[in-house]
């Protein structure tokens, strides 16, 4: 149960680390977590992804990466980490199975986008449902849209969709926004935007058809529903590092966890990488690259501490 190197999550940012350190013969674990192969597994079609000029299917790519580790000898587990000592070395990771120790741990947990907790979101998740404008926007040329939220992130995928779509639908449940004034001059002026203030989206159709046909909107106020045709839905509402099991021991700002010199994190000999750091970019390949980043960072501790 003594590990080298374990990696606490299995998208990008956890594969390419895995990967990295089979190749350097750390032998990593990789505990794949509550969401094997992260959030690519809630996408269909990946075109940004360097190397794949005709694109490639979300669940296929992570799955490819976690074959690429295995090869060189990388092992996964279908665990998920529920409690962490970090106060001493070896770490200690416990999950439902057991414990491990690690003398170096790699934090890829991710974060979780927000959801609005529809069953047919659920379904048309990557089907027309999308968390992420800059990974599916360019799939709705000449389509309307509707956007949900109210913050900075909302107005951001609502003005870069406005690239792609005829109409872009901003749906918030109240009638003021909480996005910062220059985003909201920005898409107030933006003549392809359309604001629809205190309504939620109560369903989306057609689950049946495996396609976004509409929506069913909901006036918060008088609880009126009207349907508008619609070919797609973008979730904007936030969302979740998944760090839950770190607090109190890593360093973090706002639920993410807070990086130095590289991938270091606030424990020496604990790295992190992927969307569980990055609230910006938030991209399979930064975060693959940046998984690349904390293999290499552990293996440089580990070197070092062998060294004496
Ligand atoms: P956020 O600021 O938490 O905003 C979430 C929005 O979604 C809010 O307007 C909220 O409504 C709404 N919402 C939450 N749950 C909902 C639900 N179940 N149904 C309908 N609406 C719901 O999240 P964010 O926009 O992702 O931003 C996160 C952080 O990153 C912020 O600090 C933001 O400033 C920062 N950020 C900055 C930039 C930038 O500077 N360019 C870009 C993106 C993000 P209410 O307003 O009613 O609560």
């Amino acid at each position: 149960m003594h590990r080298n190197v374990i990696i606490l999550g299995s998208g990008c940012a956890g594969s390419t680390a895995a990967i990295y350190a089979a190749r350097a013969n750390l032998k990593p674990l990789v505990l794949e977590g509550r969401e094997p192969g992260g959030q690519l597994t809630l996408t269909t079609e990946v075109e940004n992804y360097p190397g794949f000029e005709n694109g490639i299917q979300g669940p296929e790519l992570v799955e490819i990466m976690k074959r690429q580790a295995q090869h060189f000898g990388g092992e996964y587990k279908a665990e998920t980490a529920i409690a962490v000592d970090l106060r001493k070395r070896p770490f200690s990771i416990r999950t439902d199975e057991g414990e491990y120790l690690a003398k170096a741990l790699i934090v890829a947990t991710g974060a979780s986008a927000r959801t609005l907790g529809l069953e047919s979101e659920k379904k048309l998740l990557g089907r027309g449902v999308s968390t992420c404008a800059t990974c599916d926007g360019a799939f709705f040329r000449g389509k309307e849209v509707v956007v949900v939220g109210g913050g900075d992130t909302a107005l951001e995928e609502a003005i870069f969709l406005t690239r792609f779509a005829s109409r872009v639908i901003l749906v918030h449940r109240r009638d003021l926004l909480r996005a910062t004034k220059i985003l909201v001059d920005r898409a107030a002026k933006n003549p392809k935007i359309e604001f629809l203030w205190n309504s939620m989206v109560a369903d989306i159709r057609d689950a049946e058809k495996n396609e976004v046909t509409g929506v069913v909107l909901r006036n918060v106020k008088d609880g009126s529903e009207t349907l508008r045709r619609i070919d797609g839905v973008f979730v904007a509402i936030g969302h979740d590092p998944n760090t839950k099991v770190f607090e109190g021991q890593l360093e973090m700002d706002k639920g993410y966890i807070t990086l130095r010199e590289g991938s270091k994190t606030s424990v020496d000999g604990v790295f992190a990488a992927g969307d569980v750091h990055d609230f910006v970019y938030r991209q399979a390949v930064t975060a693959a690259g940046s998984g690349c980043r904390a293999a290499i960072d552990a293996e440089r501790f580990l070197e070092a501490e062998e060294s004496g």
